[in-house]
Protein backbone atom coordinates (compact mmCIF):
# COMPACT_ATOMS: atom_id res chain seq x y z
CA UNK A 1 0.00 0.00 0.00
CA UNK A 2 1.00 3.64 -0.57
CA UNK A 3 1.84 5.12 2.16
CA UNK A 4 0.07 8.17 3.02
CA UNK A 5 1.62 11.60 1.47
CA UNK A 6 1.88 14.59 3.54
CA UNK A 7 1.04 17.91 2.20
CA UNK A 8 4.13 20.01 2.49
CA UNK A 9 2.28 23.28 2.74
CA UNK A 10 5.36 25.01 2.22
CA UNK A 11 5.56 23.52 -1.83
CA UNK A 12 4.82 26.32 -4.23
CA UNK A 13 2.84 23.89 -6.00
CA UNK A 14 0.60 23.33 -3.03
CA UNK A 15 0.41 26.75 -1.98
CA UNK A 16 -0.67 27.79 -5.83
CA UNK A 17 -3.06 25.10 -5.35
CA UNK A 18 -4.58 26.27 -1.94
CA UNK A 19 -5.00 29.88 -2.54
CA UNK A 20 -6.77 28.64 -5.85
CA UNK A 21 -9.24 26.56 -3.66
CA UNK A 22 -9.40 28.96 -0.47
CA UNK A 23 -8.64 32.27 -1.88
CA UNK A 24 -5.85 35.12 -0.89
CA UNK A 25 -4.99 35.76 1.68
CA UNK A 26 -4.43 32.76 3.83
CA UNK A 27 -2.55 31.33 6.66
CA UNK A 28 -1.28 28.20 5.74
CA UNK A 29 -1.17 26.29 9.13
CA UNK A 30 0.90 22.69 9.68
CA UNK A 31 -0.08 21.11 12.21
CA UNK A 32 2.74 18.58 11.64
CA UNK A 33 4.41 21.20 12.31
CA UNK A 34 3.23 22.02 15.68
CA UNK A 35 3.32 18.32 16.88
CA UNK A 36 7.30 18.66 15.73
CA UNK A 37 7.18 21.58 17.84
CA UNK A 38 5.62 20.09 20.89
CA UNK A 39 8.14 17.23 20.67
CA UNK A 40 11.53 19.25 20.17
CA UNK A 41 10.27 21.37 23.42
CA UNK A 42 9.49 18.31 25.50
CA UNK A 43 12.61 16.95 24.48
CA UNK A 44 14.50 19.85 25.46
CA UNK A 45 12.19 20.46 29.64
CA UNK A 46 11.83 16.40 29.77
CA UNK A 47 9.22 16.29 32.95
CA UNK A 48 7.63 19.78 32.44
CA UNK A 49 3.91 19.61 30.83
CA UNK A 50 3.32 22.52 28.78
CA UNK A 51 0.28 23.99 28.70
CA UNK A 52 0.12 25.94 24.83
CA UNK A 53 -0.54 29.17 25.60
CA UNK A 54 -3.33 30.25 23.17
CA UNK A 55 -3.44 33.51 22.80
CA UNK A 56 -0.78 33.64 19.88
CA UNK A 57 -2.82 31.51 17.49
CA UNK A 58 -6.25 30.40 19.21
CA UNK A 59 -7.11 28.37 16.25
CA UNK A 60 -9.55 24.57 17.11
CA UNK A 61 -6.73 22.96 14.78
CA UNK A 62 -3.67 24.04 17.01
CA UNK A 63 -5.91 23.14 20.00
CA UNK A 64 -6.92 19.80 18.82
CA UNK A 65 -3.35 18.91 17.78
CA UNK A 66 -1.53 19.97 21.25
CA UNK A 67 -4.18 17.42 23.27
CA UNK A 68 -3.91 14.67 20.74
CA UNK A 69 -0.23 15.16 21.22
CA UNK A 70 -1.18 14.34 25.08
CA UNK A 71 -0.02 18.54 25.63
CA UNK A 72 -2.30 21.16 27.98
CA UNK A 73 -3.63 24.23 27.87
CA UNK A 74 -3.37 27.61 28.89
CA UNK A 75 -6.41 29.57 28.67
CA UNK A 76 -6.76 33.47 29.99
CA UNK A 77 -9.84 34.64 28.50
CA UNK A 78 -13.49 33.51 28.61
CA UNK A 79 -13.19 33.32 24.77
CA UNK A 80 -10.16 31.18 25.30
CA UNK A 81 -12.56 29.02 27.37
CA UNK A 82 -15.67 29.14 25.17
CA UNK A 83 -13.30 27.49 22.47
CA UNK A 84 -11.56 24.78 24.34
CA UNK A 85 -15.13 23.42 25.37
CA UNK A 86 -16.51 23.83 22.17
CA UNK A 87 -14.14 21.35 21.27
CA UNK A 88 -15.34 18.87 23.82
CA UNK A 89 -11.48 18.82 25.19
CA UNK A 90 -11.47 18.18 28.76
CA UNK A 91 -11.08 21.08 31.77
CA UNK A 92 -8.37 18.77 33.30
CA UNK A 93 -6.00 19.92 30.66
CA UNK A 94 -6.74 23.52 31.00
CA UNK A 95 -5.26 26.59 33.37
CA UNK A 96 -6.84 30.00 33.26
CA UNK A 97 -3.64 32.51 33.63
CA UNK A 98 -5.15 36.07 33.43
CA UNK A 99 -3.90 37.48 36.64
CA UNK A 100 -6.71 40.07 36.08
CA UNK A 101 -9.95 38.62 35.86
CA UNK A 102 -13.97 39.99 35.79
CA UNK A 103 -16.54 38.14 37.77
CA UNK A 104 -17.68 36.59 35.05
CA UNK A 105 -14.72 35.26 33.57
CA UNK A 106 -13.40 33.41 36.98
CA UNK A 107 -17.52 32.08 36.93
CA UNK A 108 -17.14 30.63 32.99
CA UNK A 109 -13.92 29.20 33.84
CA UNK A 110 -14.87 27.54 37.08
CA UNK A 111 -18.29 26.25 35.11
CA UNK A 112 -16.16 25.03 32.14
CA UNK A 113 -14.33 22.73 35.04
CA UNK A 114 -10.86 24.71 35.34
CA UNK A 115 -9.36 24.54 38.78
CA UNK A 116 -6.10 26.57 38.85
CA UNK A 117 -5.94 30.39 38.20
CA UNK A 118 -3.40 32.81 38.47
CA UNK A 119 -3.33 35.76 40.76
CA UNK A 120 -0.71 38.48 40.92
CA UNK A 121 -2.45 41.29 44.22
CA UNK A 122 -4.27 40.87 47.49
CA UNK A 123 -7.61 42.21 45.23
CA UNK A 124 -7.62 39.38 43.02
CA UNK A 125 -6.93 36.57 45.48
CA UNK A 126 -10.18 38.44 47.48
CA UNK A 127 -11.98 37.00 44.16
CA UNK A 128 -11.51 33.60 45.23
CA UNK A 129 -12.49 33.80 49.06
CA UNK A 130 -15.95 32.58 47.61
CA UNK A 131 -14.44 30.00 45.36
CA UNK A 132 -12.33 28.67 47.77
CA UNK A 133 -13.92 25.17 47.61
CA UNK A 134 -13.34 25.19 43.54
CA UNK A 135 -10.41 26.85 43.36
CA UNK A 136 -6.57 27.06 43.20
CA UNK A 137 -4.08 29.81 42.93
CA UNK A 138 -0.55 30.42 41.30
CA UNK A 139 1.29 33.62 42.78
CA UNK A 140 2.55 35.31 39.73
CA UNK A 141 5.61 36.24 40.75
CA UNK A 142 7.12 39.65 38.62
CA UNK A 143 10.70 39.63 37.46
CA UNK A 144 11.68 42.66 35.00
CA UNK A 145 13.18 41.60 31.63
CA UNK A 146 14.96 44.54 29.80
CA UNK A 147 16.57 41.99 27.28
CA UNK A 148 13.21 39.84 26.31
CA UNK A 149 11.58 41.53 22.98
CA UNK A 150 8.63 41.95 24.71
CA UNK A 151 8.38 42.37 28.58
CA UNK A 152 5.67 40.89 30.31
CA UNK A 153 6.60 41.58 33.81
CA UNK A 154 5.88 45.00 33.57
CA UNK A 155 1.98 44.74 33.88
CA UNK A 156 1.68 41.67 35.80
CA UNK A 157 3.31 39.98 38.54
CA UNK A 158 3.93 40.92 42.10
CA UNK A 159 7.76 41.98 43.43
CA UNK A 160 9.27 38.96 44.89
CA UNK A 161 9.29 40.73 47.89
CA UNK A 162 5.56 40.82 48.24
CA UNK A 163 4.95 37.37 47.91
CA UNK A 164 4.82 36.04 50.95
CA UNK A 165 2.41 38.59 52.17
CA UNK A 166 0.30 38.01 48.86
CA UNK A 167 0.26 34.01 50.22
CA UNK A 168 -0.71 35.23 53.37
CA UNK A 169 -3.82 37.04 52.10
CA UNK A 170 -4.46 33.87 50.49
CA UNK A 171 -4.01 32.08 53.83
CA UNK A 172 -6.28 33.67 56.26
CA UNK A 173 -9.04 33.47 53.24
CA UNK A 174 -8.92 29.76 53.14
CA UNK A 175 -7.57 30.09 49.56
CA UNK A 176 -5.66 27.45 48.30
CA UNK A 177 -2.27 28.08 46.75
CA UNK A 178 -0.65 25.46 44.69
CA UNK A 179 2.68 27.43 43.69
CA UNK A 180 4.44 30.38 41.72
CA UNK A 181 4.29 31.28 38.17
CA UNK A 182 6.33 33.65 36.32
CA UNK A 183 6.50 34.99 32.40
CA UNK A 184 10.31 35.94 31.71
CA UNK A 185 9.17 37.85 28.48
CA UNK A 186 8.71 36.87 25.09
CA UNK A 187 11.45 35.81 22.81
CA UNK A 188 14.08 35.87 25.04
CA UNK A 189 17.65 36.00 23.66
CA UNK A 190 18.28 33.17 26.15
CA UNK A 191 17.57 32.03 29.53
CA UNK A 192 19.28 33.97 31.93
CA UNK A 193 15.78 35.25 33.14
CA UNK A 194 14.29 32.23 33.08
CA UNK A 195 16.75 30.56 35.53
CA UNK A 196 17.03 33.80 38.06
CA UNK A 197 13.25 33.66 38.26
CA UNK A 198 13.24 29.85 38.80
CA UNK A 199 15.49 29.70 41.57
CA UNK A 200 14.39 33.00 43.01
CA UNK A 201 10.67 31.03 43.41
CA UNK A 202 12.23 28.03 44.35
CA UNK A 203 13.50 30.16 47.35
CA UNK A 204 10.50 31.58 47.85
CA UNK A 205 7.99 28.47 47.57
CA UNK A 206 10.71 26.88 50.22
CA UNK A 207 9.70 30.09 52.21
CA UNK A 208 6.18 30.05 51.96
CA UNK A 209 6.16 25.56 53.17
CA UNK A 210 8.33 26.47 55.74
CA UNK A 211 5.59 29.05 56.69
CA UNK A 212 2.68 26.26 55.63
CA UNK A 213 0.84 29.19 53.83
CA UNK A 214 -0.10 26.28 51.44
CA UNK A 215 1.03 23.22 49.06
CA UNK A 216 3.75 25.21 46.57
CA UNK A 217 4.13 22.17 44.99
CA UNK A 218 4.02 23.51 41.58
CA UNK A 219 5.96 25.90 39.45
CA UNK A 220 4.62 27.76 35.91
CA UNK A 221 7.67 28.39 34.10
CA UNK A 222 5.92 30.79 31.73
CA UNK A 223 6.73 30.90 28.11
CA UNK A 224 9.27 33.19 26.01
CA UNK A 225 10.77 30.46 24.08
CA UNK A 226 12.44 31.79 20.75
CA UNK A 227 12.28 31.08 17.24
CA UNK A 228 13.98 32.27 13.78
CA UNK A 229 12.35 34.89 12.44
CA UNK A 230 14.99 36.80 10.15
CA UNK A 231 17.83 36.44 12.57
CA UNK A 232 18.51 33.27 13.63
CA UNK A 233 18.04 32.32 17.86
CA UNK A 234 19.60 29.62 19.53
CA UNK A 235 18.32 26.30 19.20
CA UNK A 236 15.93 25.07 21.90
CA UNK A 237 17.98 22.49 22.96
CA UNK A 238 20.93 24.98 23.71
CA UNK A 239 18.32 27.17 25.18
CA UNK A 240 16.85 24.76 27.39
CA UNK A 241 20.14 23.52 28.89
CA UNK A 242 20.37 26.24 31.88
CA UNK A 243 17.02 25.65 32.51
CA UNK A 244 17.34 21.67 32.67
CA UNK A 245 20.10 22.58 34.82
CA UNK A 246 18.26 24.26 37.09
CA UNK A 247 14.97 22.10 37.03
CA UNK A 248 17.34 18.99 38.66
CA UNK A 249 18.03 20.99 41.57
CA UNK A 250 14.19 21.43 42.45
CA UNK A 251 12.98 19.23 45.23
CA UNK A 252 11.34 16.12 43.41
CA UNK A 253 7.46 17.05 44.75
CA UNK A 254 8.00 20.41 42.96
CA UNK A 255 5.53 19.69 39.71
CA UNK A 256 6.84 22.13 36.64
CA UNK A 257 4.42 23.14 34.13
CA UNK A 258 5.21 26.00 31.34
CA UNK A 259 3.33 27.84 28.33
CA UNK A 260 5.14 28.19 25.41
CA UNK A 261 3.00 29.81 23.04
CA UNK A 262 5.18 31.05 20.34
CA UNK A 263 7.27 28.38 20.09
CA UNK A 264 4.76 25.50 19.10
CA UNK A 265 2.96 27.72 16.63
CA UNK A 266 5.09 30.84 15.30
CA UNK A 267 7.19 28.10 12.70
CA UNK A 268 4.02 26.26 11.81
CA UNK A 269 2.70 28.88 9.48
CA UNK A 270 3.44 30.91 6.47
CA UNK A 271 1.37 33.95 5.50
CA UNK A 272 0.16 33.87 1.82
CA UNK A 273 -0.49 36.82 0.03
CA UNK A 274 -0.83 38.13 -3.45
CA UNK A 275 -0.09 41.17 -5.74
CA UNK A 276 -3.41 43.55 -6.08
CA UNK A 277 -1.53 45.75 -8.43
CA UNK A 278 1.67 47.51 -8.71
CA UNK A 279 3.32 51.18 -9.28
CA UNK A 280 6.77 52.86 -9.52
CA UNK A 281 7.98 55.39 -7.48
CA UNK A 282 10.96 57.18 -6.92
CA UNK A 283 12.95 54.16 -9.02
CA UNK A 284 11.26 51.53 -6.93
CA UNK A 285 8.43 48.80 -7.81
CA UNK A 286 6.04 49.66 -4.94
CA UNK A 287 3.97 46.07 -4.93
CA UNK A 288 0.56 46.45 -3.24
CA UNK A 289 -0.47 43.43 -1.52
CA UNK A 290 -4.04 42.10 -0.27
CA UNK A 291 -2.23 41.60 3.37
CA UNK A 292 -0.34 43.86 5.68
CA UNK A 293 0.01 45.79 9.07
CA UNK A 294 -3.58 45.72 9.81
CA UNK A 295 -3.64 42.06 9.23
CA UNK A 296 -1.40 39.41 9.62
CA UNK A 297 1.84 41.11 9.71
CA UNK A 298 0.48 43.58 12.78
CA UNK A 299 2.64 41.25 14.51
CA UNK A 300 5.77 43.89 13.06
CA UNK A 301 3.89 46.99 15.16
CA UNK A 302 2.56 44.97 18.40
CA UNK A 303 5.13 42.04 18.42
CA UNK A 304 8.15 43.59 17.14
CA UNK A 305 9.19 40.87 14.60
CA UNK A 306 10.01 41.04 11.20
CA UNK A 307 9.12 37.90 9.34
CA UNK A 308 11.50 36.30 6.32
CA UNK A 309 9.35 37.74 3.51
CA UNK A 310 9.85 36.44 -0.66
CA UNK A 311 7.74 35.59 -3.56
CA UNK A 312 7.12 32.51 -4.87
CA UNK A 313 8.11 32.93 -7.92
CA UNK A 314 11.76 33.06 -9.14
CA UNK A 315 13.79 35.53 -11.11
CA UNK A 316 17.00 36.27 -12.12
CA UNK A 317 16.92 40.11 -12.27
CA UNK A 318 16.29 41.61 -8.93
CA UNK A 319 15.00 45.16 -8.54
CA UNK A 320 14.47 47.45 -5.34
CA UNK A 321 11.35 47.13 -4.19
CA UNK A 322 8.73 47.39 -1.59
CA UNK A 323 6.08 45.72 -0.25
CA UNK A 324 3.17 47.70 0.94
CA UNK A 325 -0.33 46.28 2.72
CA UNK A 326 -3.68 47.07 1.13
CA UNK A 327 -5.23 49.78 3.36
CA UNK A 328 -5.04 53.45 2.60
CA UNK A 329 -2.93 54.50 5.48
CA UNK A 330 0.67 55.62 4.50
CA UNK A 331 2.60 53.73 8.34
CA UNK A 332 1.04 50.23 6.10
CA UNK A 333 4.28 49.09 4.61
CA UNK A 334 5.84 45.18 5.36
CA UNK A 335 9.11 45.46 3.79
CA UNK A 336 11.14 48.37 1.93
CA UNK A 337 14.59 47.95 0.09
CA UNK A 338 14.20 44.49 -1.19
CA UNK A 339 15.41 43.24 -4.14
CA UNK A 340 12.81 40.93 -5.97
CA UNK A 341 12.13 40.09 -9.29
CA UNK A 342 9.64 41.94 -11.51
CA UNK A 343 6.46 40.86 -10.15
CA UNK A 344 2.94 41.28 -11.29
CA UNK A 345 -1.09 41.34 -10.08
CA UNK A 346 -1.89 38.14 -8.73
CA UNK A 347 1.86 36.72 -7.58
CA UNK A 348 1.61 35.23 -4.35
CA UNK A 349 4.41 36.74 -1.60
CA UNK A 350 4.74 34.06 1.63
CA UNK A 351 6.23 35.35 4.82
CA UNK A 352 7.66 32.75 6.87
CA UNK A 353 7.58 32.39 10.64
CA UNK A 354 3.93 33.62 10.68
CA UNK A 355 1.76 31.73 13.05
CA UNK A 356 2.41 33.28 16.45
CA UNK A 357 1.12 36.78 17.07
CA UNK A 358 0.31 37.44 13.46
CA UNK A 359 -3.61 37.31 12.34
CA UNK A 360 -4.49 36.94 16.12
CA UNK A 361 -4.17 40.57 16.45
CA UNK A 362 -4.81 41.33 12.42
CA UNK A 363 -8.17 43.91 12.17
CA UNK A 364 -10.56 44.61 9.21
CA UNK A 365 -9.10 47.99 8.73
CA UNK A 366 -10.59 49.62 5.42
CA UNK A 367 -12.95 46.35 5.10
CA UNK A 368 -9.71 44.50 3.97
CA UNK A 369 -10.90 40.92 5.36
CA UNK A 370 -8.03 39.06 7.49
CA UNK A 371 -6.41 35.67 5.97
CA UNK A 372 -8.37 32.85 6.38
CA UNK A 373 -6.61 30.06 8.23
CA UNK A 374 -5.96 26.71 6.00
CA UNK A 375 -5.13 23.68 8.49
CA UNK A 376 -3.29 21.33 6.48
CA UNK A 377 -1.87 17.91 8.10
CA UNK A 378 -4.39 17.95 11.00
CA UNK A 379 -4.65 14.07 11.58
CA UNK A 380 -0.65 12.37 11.78
CA UNK A 381 -0.86 10.08 8.87
CA UNK A 382 -3.95 10.58 7.20
CA UNK A 383 -2.69 11.31 3.70
CA UNK A 384 -2.55 15.37 3.95
CA UNK A 385 -6.34 16.34 4.94
CA UNK A 386 -7.00 19.58 4.19
CA UNK A 387 -9.26 21.52 6.64
CA UNK A 388 -10.30 25.11 5.99
CA UNK A 389 -11.36 26.22 9.11
CA UNK A 390 -11.66 29.46 9.71
CA UNK A 391 -11.08 31.37 13.49
C1 LIG B 1 1.49 35.41 26.08
C2 LIG B 1 1.63 34.50 27.22
C3 LIG B 1 2.27 33.26 27.08
C4 LIG B 1 2.94 32.80 25.81
O1 LIG B 1 4.16 33.43 25.69
P1 LIG B 1 5.17 33.08 24.48
O2 LIG B 1 6.26 34.06 24.67
O3 LIG B 1 4.42 33.24 23.22
O4 LIG B 1 5.65 31.69 24.69
C5 LIG B 1 2.30 32.43 28.17
N1 LIG B 1 1.74 32.78 29.35
C6 LIG B 1 1.13 33.97 29.53
C7 LIG B 1 0.53 34.29 30.84
C8 LIG B 1 1.07 34.87 28.47
O5 LIG B 1 0.47 36.05 28.66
Amino acid sequence: MARPRFIDPFQPAEVRRLVREFGSPLLILDCERVRVQLRKLRKALPHVDLHYALKPLPHPAVVRTVVEEGGYLDLATSGEVQLVERLGISPERCIHTHPIKRPADIANALEFGVRTFVADNPDEVRKFARHRDAAQLLLRVSFRSPGAVCDLSRKFGCDPEGVLELARVAAGLGVGVRGLSFHAGSQTPDATKHVEALEACAALMAAARREKLGVFDTLDIGGGFPIDYTQPVQDIGRFCAPLRAALARLPKRVRVIAEPGRYIVGPAAIGVASVMGRAQREGHWWYYLDDGLYGSYSGQLYDHARYPVEPLRDGAERLPSVLAGPTCDSIDVIAENLMLPPLKAGDLIIGRAMGAYTRASATEFNFFPRATVVAVNTRPGDGGAVDPLAL
